[in-house]
C-alpha cells in the first residue's frame, strides 16, 4: 500500500538481505536511491525492474516534496548505496517531511556496518556512542575526539582506508591507553576485525594500507568496564560498606 518504506540493503554480501525488503522491493512503485547505478545492480541481482529516483544530500526540497506527494498514492521505498538508510547515508529530511505531511512510513530493518562492527569487535556493547565520520581536518578531528573522552560507552566511527592512520593518532594522543578494534570489509571475502593498543594498529595499517570500508571502535575509559557480574559483586560491596 501507499507510503514510504525505508529499506536496509546489504554492506558487502548479498545474501544479507531480508525477505521482507525482497517482497517489498518487488511490489514497490519506484525506489528512492543515492546512486541509480549502485541501486540497479542490486535490483538486477534480485531480477526486479523499478523505476529509480535519484535522491541524496543535494537534493533539494522540492525534490522531497515530489516524493512525498508520491507516497500519497503509490508505494515508495528508499535504500541508500549499502546498509541502512540514514545512517551516515540520506533520507533523514525526506522522512521528516513525509512524518509531517501525515504519509505512512514503516522501516524494514537490516544490515548495518557499526552493529556489524560493534558485535564482532569483543569490546562492551551494553551502552555505545555511535558519532558517525571522524572530522577530516586535524583540529576538528582532535576536537571530535576530545568531545567524547569522558562518555562511559564504547565509541564507534564510521571511517575509510586513507584516514585510518591518522586517526589512530589521534586516539592514541587524545583517549590514550584505550583498546581499539578495526573492522572491515565487513560480510565481504576480506572481512577483518582486529583488536590492539592505537599505537599497535597504526604500526600495523601503516605497513599494510587498508583497503576498504571500516568501522572504527574504542573501547570505554577503562573505570566503565565492566561486566553485570561485577556490577553485582561492586553493588554488594557498597552494600556491606554501607551497613559497617
Ligand atoms: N548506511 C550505512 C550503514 O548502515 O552502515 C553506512 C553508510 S556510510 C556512507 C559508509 C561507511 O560505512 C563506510 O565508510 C564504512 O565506515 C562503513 N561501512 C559500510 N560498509 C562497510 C563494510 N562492509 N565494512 C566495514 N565498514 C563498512
Amino acid at each position: 500500500s501507499a507510503g514510504l518504506y525505508i529499506v536496509a540493503t546489504p554492506i558487502g554480501n548479498l545474501a544479507d538481505i531480508t525477505m521482507r525488503a525482497v517482497d517489498v522491493l518487488a511490489r514497490c512503485d519506484g525506489i528512492a536511491c543515492e546512486d541509480t547505478r549502485v541501486t540497479g545492480k542490486l535490483l538486477k541481482h534480485l531480477g526486479v525492474a523499478k523505476p529509480l529516483w535519484r535522491y541524496n544530500d543535494h537534493s533539494e526540497a522540492r525534490d522531497r516534496a515530489r516524493l512525498v506527494d508520491r507516497m500519497r498514492t503509490e508505494a515508495v521505498v528508499l535504500v541508500s548505496d549499502a546498509g541502512t538508510p540514514l545512517i551516515s547515508d540520506p533520507g533523514f529530511r525526506l522522512v521528516r517531511d513525509a512524518r509531517d505531511a501525515g504519509v505512512a512510513i514503516t522501516s524494514l530493518p537490516g544490515a548495518c556496518a557499526l552493529i556489524a562492527g560493534l558485535t564482532l569487535s569483543g569490546l562492551p556493547n551494553d551502552r555505545f556512542l555511535f558519532a558517525g565520520f571522524l572530522p577530516v581536518k586535524d583540529k576538528a578531528r582532535h576536537d571530535a575526539l576530545a568531545d567524547v573522552a569522558k562518555v562511559e560507552a564504547t565509541l564507534i566511527f564510521y571511517e575509510t582506508g586513507p584516514r585510518l592512520v591518522k586517526s589512530l593518532a589521534a586516539i592514541e594522543a587524545i583517549l590514550p591507553g584505550r583498546e581499539v578494534s578495526v573492522a572491515r570489509e565487513l560480510t565481504k571475502l576480506f572481512e577483518e576485525c582486529r583488536t590492539g593498543t592505537p599505537d599497535e594498529l597504526a604500526a600495523h595499517y601503516t605497513a599494510h594500507p587498508p583497503k576498504g570500508e571500516i568501522v572504527l571502535l574504542i573501547a570505554p575509559p577503562v573505570e566503565a568496564v565492566f561486566d553485570t557480574v561485577d556490577a553485582d559483586a561492586l553493588l554488594v560491596d557498597a552494600l556491606t560498606t554501607m551497613k559497617a
